[in-house]
């Protein structure tokens, strides 16, 4: 079973993120970003709160619950 990543749909997609981005994966070239404004411009937000924790917690990983929290306000957002 293929999964087609660039017909997924934006909540498929923002349900994937935030683990993409814990996990340290580079979306930039994810195919459903090029063609869809709103996953870009949410990517750039969770990149901002990703760095910026980094620099919180330079020598520790984020917790799991971190990025939890991040995956609920999303899905608070839609
Ligand atoms: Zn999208």
């Amino acid at each position: 079973m293929n999964h087609d990543f660039s017909k997924m749909s934006c909540a498929e997609f923002q349900d994937q993120m935030a683990g993409f981005i814990g996990s340290g994966e580079d979306l930039s070239a994810h195919p459903h970003l090029k063609h869809c404004a709103d996953c870009r411009a949410l990517l750039a937000d969770l990149e901002t709160i990703a760095e910026a924790a980094r620099q919180l917690f330079p020598s520790v990983e984020p917790p799991d619950e971190v990025w939890e929290h991040i995956e609920s306000a999303i899905k608070r957002g839609d």
